[in-house]
């Protein structure tokens, strides 16, 4: 890539991940170099112009990193090795910081240097004009080396705003050492959009380079912030994608590329890639061993999830009515919450699946609302056990018939020989129209083998639940502050490989939760077999 494109590149609006460098000093935060390489591989899918990969001066997890990294083809996005201006006191070829960073083969690095005159003489102790060389000389020094430096102009605003004449200064030192973009940093993220606007585009006409902007979030502004500088002519958002970083975190490159791209039409994604914003958000935390905040705008798993009835009951009639965007606009998805509140409509659209005759007004609407908030207080959760639910529908509309009586069950635990396999032995009894059956299972676990003997005693009368394969099974302690009253939920997945359902069951005894969730999903298979056969009849 010549001069020129270069220029071009930096001109238009992009976006520069902060990810592994930033995003790194966050609370919790460590990667491993395979870490590394999978969320480079992620941002350049979601098509980032530049990814900050690190500073290979400052460790040797870093140095090993860039020799990995420079492996992978990328499709989108280039990388950025981060570092210092140079020492004082010292020549810059004599600077080993500066040595690692050309080690990283990178066609563009990041440089960070002082602009705030307190800084300079009270942190940095250095001389107003020293400061002025460190960031001039070694610019020169790296632009000499065939790189292309992006200056991160740090605690730019603050700078600004206490010494504007010193600031500009800095500025205009990097500018005359070959900068190709001064990023305007707010480091301590306590300035205001207003200022923030002010001071780039005076900067933006003063300055005959691109200017970018990187924010902190330690005032809830980040987003705002870098909104503002990219409407007062910034080019270049820094941030990170999930808004990790020290402290409160940077600026959350998620939401301002969706604001930028949906709400302001400015692309600053290849064209499509939007589409992806969710997953490779989602594939971030995760690598980065984060849960990923379920109210993030846009990317959370609560982003389009509708609660309350009367936003269940408007929004499926048309989704502008409580949604901003559409949700499969940043590969997101529209989900309704089964709670206390909500409300009827949801509950009597699923009744209409049994009876289409129900009202909205009816009586038997009222009383199933009522037990699943009982449910709920009791520690049921039917988001997710859509099996459950459809039975405690059925048994208030009278759509329901027991298809066994349980007499008893035993669990018997066993001390493996071999050490390895944990067996248990599970004893029922069960009676169907007045026959008894007595089974035995064995299984690695007692609720594998509750289920592989009431699987055997059903077998005889039901043929059908042959059919059933438990798929996943999840336990969750409630209440785990106070140990004696604890429940346990237990969720179970299951299919007859056509369909599946999930349910649940709650106790506070383990094997109880597990029987409850259990008992459910071969009723709700049985129950549907009856009704297929019934309607083949038909
Ligand atoms: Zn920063």
């Amino acid at each position: 890539m010549g001069k020129n494109d270069t220029v071009e590149l930096l001109k238009g609006l992009h976006i520069f991940d902060s990810t592994l460098r930033d995003g790194a000093q966050g609370e919790g935060i460590s990667f491993s170099v395979q870490d590394k390489l999978n969320i480079v591989r992620a941002l350049d899918e979601l098509g980032v112009a530049f990814i900050e990969a690190g500073n290979p001066g400052s460790n040797p997890k870093d140095l090993e990193f860039f020799g990995e990294v420079g492996k992978l083809k990328l499709e989108n996005s280039r990388l950025v090795a981060f570092g210092s201006t140079r020492r004082k006191d010292i020549a810059v070829t004599d600077d080993p910081n500066l040595r690692s960073l050309l080690a990283a083969g990178t066609e563009y690095v990041a440089i960070f240097g002082k602009t705030w005159d307190f800084h300079v003489t009270d942190i940095l102790r250095a001389t107003k004009e020293e400061n002025l060389s460190m960031i001039e000389d070694t610019i020169r020094f790296l632009v000499a080396e065939g790189r292309k430096v992006v200056y991160d102009a740090e605690h730019f605003f603050d700078a600004y705003l206490a010494n504007p004449e010193y600031s500009m200064e800095t500025l205009r030192a990097a500018v005359s050492g070959g900068a190709s973009l001064l990023a305007l940093c707010d480091t301590n993220g306590g300035t205001m959009p207003d200022d923030v606007q002010r001071i780039t585009a005076l900067v933006s006409r003063e300055c005959n380079v691109p200017v970018g902007i990187h924010c902190h979030n330690d005032a809830g502004l980040a987003v705002a912030n870098s909104i503002m500088a990219v409407k007062a002519g910034a080019t270049q958002v820094q941030g990170t994608l999930i808004g990790i970083g020290e402290r409160t975190g940077n600026a959350n490159l998620s939401t301002i590329i969706a604001d930028l791209e949906l709400k302001l039409g400015m692309p600053c994604l290849p064209k499509g890639k939007i589409a992806s914003l969710t997953h490779v958000s989602r594939r971030v935390a995760e690598t980065a061993n984060i849960s990923l905040d379920g109210g993030m705008p846009f990317v959370g798993l609560n982003a389009f999830a509708h609660k309350a009835g009367m936003h269940i009951d408007a929004v499926t009639k048309n989704p502008k009515a409580y949604e901003h965007v559409a949700p499969d606009s940043v590969g997101n998805e529209r989900s309704f919450l089964m709670s206390e509140v909500a409300g009827r409509s949801m509950i009597i659209e699923k009744i209409r699946k049994f009876d289409s005759n129900i009202q909205k007004d009816s009586p038997v609407a009222a009383q199933i609302v009522a037990r699943v908030k009982e449910l709920e207080h009791a520690g049921y959760q039917f988001e997710g056990a859509e099996g459950s639910f459809e039975l405690l529908v059925r048994k208030n509309i009278g759509k329901y018939r027991p298809f066994f009586d349980l007499q008893y069950y035993k669990i018997i635990g066993e001390q493996p020989l071999d050490g390895v396999s944990a067996t248990a032995f599970a004893q029922i009894k069960i009676g169907v129209e007045g026959e008894m059956a007595i089974t035995a299972g064995e299984g690695d676990g007692p609720v594998h083998a509750l289920d592989v003997a009431l699987r055997k005693a059903l077998e005889r009368f039901y043929p059908g639940v042959k059919e059933i394969r438990l798929t996943d099974f999840k336990v969750r302690v409630l209440d785990s502050k106070s140990a004696t009253a604890a429940k346990v939920r237990v969720l179970i997945e299951s299919t007859d490989g056509n369909h599946v359902w999930s349910t649940v069951g709650v106790s506070s005894d383990l094997i109880e939760a597990s029987w409850l969730a259990l008992v459910d999903s071969f009723e709700y298979k049985l129950i549907s077999d009856v009704e297929k056969r019934f309607k083949a009849y038909l």
